[in-house]
């Protein structure tokens, strides 16, 4: 059992509680994902939460496909969200459990609470019940149908579920309070009726029972001690508990906290496939999306996605995270793991004069000064090389500590240069900068211990290949691209400029990259290899740039 003094946040504190007075003797969570979609950074928050705890206490943490709505679910997302969930590190062991698979148990308390005067069939219309539900100031009105024997209702239940009646024509309600203050128990709906194909189930079933029938079930058939969910659910849980106190079952304890919300980004399913379905981004890994699939291409680890939960912590009031947290969390991490190369983006080249031309060398670069045991590796010096356009300037303001005409800088790993002329097309334009090199300055530190303030990537004109960088900015221009007036134009927000495709010049040691591993481009940021990318052009997404926003704006 949980040592008190470790108990850190508010559902911590409930469940050890619980254990402490007996209520539960073995911990046990779920992660229930509707499989209509693939998991986001919100999700990962959950998982995290629900595997933690079940950790923590010594529990089980099961994985729960909760599919009840035939019209929006699939086979695909049911993969994708295993294969997220195992890539962020859990393991559900044998415990893949689906909501689909305890239907008949579901159609079994339905009859029960039938027999017990507690359900009816009602043949009001969607429309119709919504209206004579009420509202907060207003009391429902009750349905005309409310008052059916028990026997007339479980004839017609069981022919709902034979298939007599079309979609919508009838549905089977809870017999709870039409005067309730709690809009959730004026008569909520049970089953409704659909004759979509479920993707496990096929065709078995025509009547379908909605989340507040289904999910406490689903959790008590478990035994799951600890049902967690998000803030919205608060209002239902009176419903929850009344729904397994009716059929005396073994009651789960519902707990809501409050979901994560991102700067700049939007964290529904259902907005996320409209960005897909009309073409705002490629699909539902393109590096733009919060998806863990979306993260993990743009270069994000399961362990920085770690970090950015357990630091964001859990709540039981709304907030909205700042997507430079995340960022945080994922520079400190690759900061560790990722191999040093040089990347010229806008190549200019450089010509050491007193280096002869048949001359070249191997030169031994740190492949990551933060983890000595990452090793080195050879980079080839010649005569010719290329540096980036930006670190060069003809007549430099004070503060430009990189080249310029008289200037001494270092190139990193390799020598001190000077810069002695450079030449100019007939437009003006430089075309070539021309510089001395000094000999006792190998490795890229003077013997003399002259300094200089400027060290700049470059590479060997011989040896440099060709790569495509894919930068990304926020999918969205505001901060909160939610508040609009209307659900619907989320998209008016949408950043048109949020990816720049750019070539690059790079260290042949790239072209053996294997998707998604990890790189910081010297002096620019981290990047990620793409999943599609190819031997003769190497593909790669920037994860994160190297200035630490977050911390700036924290310290
Ligand atoms: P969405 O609104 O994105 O469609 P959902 O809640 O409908 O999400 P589910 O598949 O039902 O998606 O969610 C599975 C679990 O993940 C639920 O327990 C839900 O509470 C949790 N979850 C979903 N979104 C978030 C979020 N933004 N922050 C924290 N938990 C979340
Ligand atoms: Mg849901």
């Amino acid at each position: 059992m949980e040592d008190e003094n470790r108990v850190s946040n508010f559902i911590e504190k409930i469940i050890a509680e619980d254990i402490k007075n007996n209520k539960y003797k073995t911990v046990v969570t779920r992660f229930p994902p509707e499989p209509n979609g693939y998991l986001h950074i919100g999700h990962a928050k959950s998982i995290f939460l629900n595997f933690s705890l079940a950790e923590k206490f010594l529990g089980k943490c099961n994985l729960r496909f909760d599919d009840t709505n035939p019209a929006k679910e699939d086979e695909d997302y049911v993969n994708s969200i295993k294969e997220d969930v195992k890539w962020l590190g859990f393991n559900w062991e044998d415990r893949e459990f689906y909501a689909s698979d305890y239907f008949d148990k579901m159609y079994e308390y339905a009859v029960y609470l039938i027999k017990k005067g507690k359900a009816y069939v009602c043949n009001l219309s969607p429309e119709q019940i919504r209206e004579y539900r009420g509202t907060l100031t207003k009391p429902g009105k009750e349905s005309p149908y409310r008052n059916r024997s028990i026997e007339e209702n479980l004839n017609l239940f069981k022919e709902m579920k034979s298939g007599k009646f079309k979609e919508g024509e009838c549905v089977l309600r809870a017999k709870i309070d039409m005067a309730s203050p709690n809009l959730n128990l004026r008569d909520p709906v049970m089953y409704r009726i659909s004759y979509k194909t479920h993707h496990r189930l096929k065709d078995r079933w025509c009547i379908y029972p909605t989340y507040d029938w289904a999910h406490g079930i689903e959790d008590s058939i478990e035994k799951v001690t600890h049902s967690i969910c998000t803030l919205e659910f608060e209002d239902h849980r009176p419903l929850y508990d009344w729904f397994l106190e009716q059929l005396e079952v073994f009651h789960p304890r519902q707990i809501e906290f409050a979901r994560l919300n991102l700067t700049y980004t939007v964290l529904s399913k259902r907005k996320l496939i409209k960005l897909i379905d009309e073409g705002y981004v490629t699909g539902w890994d393109d590096p733009r999306m919060p998806t863990i699939k979306g993260l993990r291409r743009k270069g994000y680890t399961p362990e920085s996605i770690k970090e950015f939960t357990e630091k964001i912590g859990v709540a039981k009031s709304k907030s909205v995270i700042d997507f430079a947290l995340l960022e945080h969390c994922v520079r400190d991490d690759l900061n560790k793991k990722a191999q040093r190369v040089m990347v010229v983006e806008n190549p200019i080249k450089l010509i050491i004069d007193n280096y002869d031309e048949n001359r070249s060398e191997e030169i031994d670069v740190k492949n990551n000064p933060e983890d000595e045991s990452a090793g080195v590796r050879k980079v080839t010096f010649s005569r010719y090389i290329y540096i980036e356009a930006s670190d060069f300037m003809e007549n430099p303001p004070k503060k430009f500590f990189r080249l310029s005409p008289g200037k001494e800088v270092r190139l990193i790993g390799a020598y001190y240069i000077k810069c002695t002329n450079i030449q100019k097309d007939s437009d003006g334009n430089i075309t070539e900068i021309h510089c001395t090199y000094d000999p006792e300055t190998k490795g890229g530190w003077s013997r003399d211990k002259r300094k200089v303030k400027g060290s700049l990537h470059w590479l060997s004109v011989k040896d440099a290949i060709d790569i495509e960088i894919r930068e990304y900015e926020n999918l969205f221009t505001k901060e909160n691209p939610d508040d609009v007036e209307s659900d619907e134009d989320f998209t008016q927000n949408i950043n048109k400029n949020s990816l720049k495709i750019i070539k690059a010049k790079a260290e042949p040691i790239l072209r053996s990259a294997k998707p998604f591993e990890h790189f910081q481009f010297l002096r620019k940021g981290y990047f990620s290899a793409d999943k599609d990318t190819q031997n003769e052009l190497p593909v790669f997404n920037k994860t994160v740039g190297l200035r630490d926003n977050w911390a700036k704006k924290n310290n």
